[in-house]
């Protein structure tokens, strides 16, 4: 499947749809998820037009782990979980839903249980109070 300009990641990117910004970088932007598994779900993006692990270059996927270490150390910070996932899919098999490239950071709390399937969308006051909490850690 060829690269589609028109995801949403890409038009985030562009400036053309709202996000919630953490961090940013020559190659990388990290951003809250706007339907959250858990409080501070957070997106680390290439600027980099890739669908997939297979389609990024190496620099890339080393400046995306790079910033997933920063905002990971923030969020650990900022929210205190108790542990934190960090995954990436790749394929529509493997759940993937948006195609271009993103790892995700998902902190888990002990006393909530972890949503597996995210499906509704936080309001955009609460993302905003957690995007600013995490950004004062940023070291
Ligand atoms: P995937 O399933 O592709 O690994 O993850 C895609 C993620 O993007 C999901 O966690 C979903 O909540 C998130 N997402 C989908 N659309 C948007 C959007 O418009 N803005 C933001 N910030 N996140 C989105």
């Amino acid at each position: 499947m060829a690269y589609n300009k028109d995801n949403v990641f890409a038009q985030i990117l562009r400036g053309e749809m709202p996000s919630h910004p953490i961090f940013e970088d020559e190659k990388t932007y990290a951003f809250m998820d706007i339907m959250p598994a858990s409080s501070g779900h957070t997106l680390v993006i290439p600027k980099s037009e890739a669908e997939n692990i297979f389609e990024l270059s190496p620099g890339y996927v080393g400046a995306v782990a790079k910033t997933t270490k920063l905002v990971a150390a923030a969020i650990k910070k900022a929210l205190r979980p108790s542990g934190i996932i960090i995954t990436q899919l790749n394929g529509p098999d493997a759940g993937q839903t948006v195609f271009h490239y993103h790892m995700h950071i998902i902190p888990v709390y002990s006393e909530k249980p972890m949503k597996v399937h995210m499906n509704k969308t936080e309001n955009k006051e609460a993302l905003e109070l957690t995007a600013i909490a995490i950004k004062k850690r940023l070291g």
